[in-house]
């Protein structure tokens, strides 16, 4: 055996039901790949969000022990404030350092939280969408900024603007994103002495956001051939032969594994929780908006608050306790009686027409065996992901029909995808169970190498090396 490789294809929120079934005739590739090698279902982290999800993915740490708990978390009990998580508050290693320290040499582009970059880093790197734009410095070594930009243009960090109505734009502009990343990686694959290669595109994300009603039939407002009807099986078969050019960079040595996370699924519509707060006497404004407005923008009478809280494709809950918030009232040996009431309430919203839609609340200690940071007090998850949550005031109703940051048609679902194949690998078919938090253990584990403390979860390729031999 020569040089062992591994090269990981993460493509954010691709979904299993699309990948692997209704679009599995234009993925000739993936399919390829499959047939080669293992594939499964690949379960996503409590939140099932880009941010942490992928940091999990990379570091096999889950997110209370990353502390991360979404793309925004609070800076400390001291403060109402939040904070958009970024590189600087991931404080555990991730695979390129792991590598690094054995002498290998990584290739990342696009892993979601690697901004701002690392002062050094052995191979490179260009840092991901939440990059601030394309004068920033998001290239690893300094120079390779230069070298690209020369060759591809002005790195594009994101789709701007993915909630929009203007879909023929939106979808001109994620393919724009999806094929200078590609791009890009294909030069790197090519130019660079890697051992590991990763790459996280987000173009299916975004296409999954803006373009989930059109595509998915169970979408309330779905229209039977509406023009972008086909743009779903398009897509991922632009994605597949992307898939296919890159593969041609793997070696018979090399391990390719395609990951997505999380998965997508149609959005039934928003409950509005820091409506529901409110009139439920949880949450109290100093003047009530007449309009939808985000509550950061109002004035929160703390003083009369016992709980807030934050919009996005799941609902965080936190507590206004005394001695821990700045200006709480709850007394603290009442954290726990309040949080169980508050929970057993948010898990009883029902629907617009008063049906159950089943809606789980977690204590994030139920969760993680830590949760650092400053996690939320309850992590609710709307109708099981059916509905995301809304953070505005003034909605008018505690159900929503759309987003109010814009129109998003998707919402993320428990599983992403997970094929791999190469020589490490038996063609054993569909595998079960495995985690987001597995990967980087079972990458070290191609390579070799122990896995450091803060690493959970399981070498998912080595079990499966194991049944196969004594099955055999
Ligand atoms: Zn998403």
């Amino acid at each position: 055996m020569g040089r062992r490789k591994v090269m990981v294809i993460g493509l954010d929120c691709a979904e299993p039901s699309l990948a692997f079934d209704k679009y599995a005739g234009v993925m000739p590739n993936l399919r390829r790949l499959m047939k080669k090698g293992c594939w499964g279902l690949l379960r996503s982290t409590i939140p099932p969000i880009t941010v942490p999800a992928w940091t999990t993915m990379v570091s096999g740490a889950d997110p209370g022990e990353l502390g991360i708990y979404g793309f925004r978390d609070r800076t400390g009990y001291g403060s109402y404030e939040l904070d958009f998580a970024t590189a600087r508050t991931v404080r555990v290693p991730r695979l390129w350092d792991v590598l690094g320290d054995a002498g290998l040499r990584s290739t990342v582009l696009f892993v979601p939280q690697t901004y701002p970059p690392p002062a050094e880093l052995r191979g490179s790197m260009v840092t991901c969408f939440l990059t601030p734009g394309a004068d920033s410095d998001y290239a690893r070594p300094v120079e390779l900024k230069q070298t690209l930009e020369s060759s591809f243009g002005p790195y594009i960090v994101d789709v701007p603007d993915f909630r929009t109505d203007d879909k023929p734009r939106l979808l001109e502009s994620i393919y724009a994103m999806s094929r200078q990343h590609f791009a890009m990686a294909r030069f790197l694959l090519d130019k660079d002495d890697w051992d590991f290669f990763m790459m996280v595109e987000m173009g299916c994300d975004r296409f999954h956001h803006g373009f989930w009603r059109h595509i998915a039939a169970d979408h309330p407002r779905h229209v039977p051939g509406n023009r972008f009807a086909d743009a779903g099986r398009e897509y991922y078969a632009y994605l597949d032969r992307e898939l296919g050019t890159l593969a041609e960079f793997a070696d018979a040595d090399t391990t390719v594994l395609v990951v997505s996370d999380p998965g997508a699924r149609t959005m039934k519509g928003g409950i509005c929780l820091n409506e529901w707060l409110l009139r439920h006497g949880y949450l109290a404004l100093e003047e009530l908006p007449d309009r939808p407005t985000p509550l950061h923008r109002l004035k929160i009478d703390w003083s009369r608050t016992k709980a807030w809280g934050e919009g996005g494709y799941y609902g965080r809950v936190f507590l206004n306790v005394r001695g821990r918030e700045p200006q709480g009232i709850i007394p603290p040996e009442q954290l726990d009686t309040e949080c169980e009431a508050l929970k057993a309430m948010l898990e009883a919203i029902p629907d617009e027409h008063g049906r159950p839609i089943g809606t789980v609340a977690h204590r994030p200690r139920d969760l993680y065996p830590v949760a650092r940071g400053t996690p939320p007090d309850l992590i609710v998850l709307f109708g099981n992901l059916d509905w995301r949550s809304i953070g505005s005031v003034g909605t008018g109703a505690i159900h929503a029909v759309g987003n109010d940051t814009g129109p998003d048609d998707a919402n993320h679902s428990w599983d992403g995808i997970l094929v791999a194949s190469g020589a490490q690998v038996s063609a054993i078919g569909r595998i079960d169970g495995a985690e987001v938090r597995d990967i980087a253990r079972t990458v070290l584990g191609l390579f070799e190498l122990a896995p450091p403390e803060t690493m959970g979860g399981t070498g998912i390729l080595s079990g499966v090396r194991r049944v196969r031999e004594q099955g055999a």
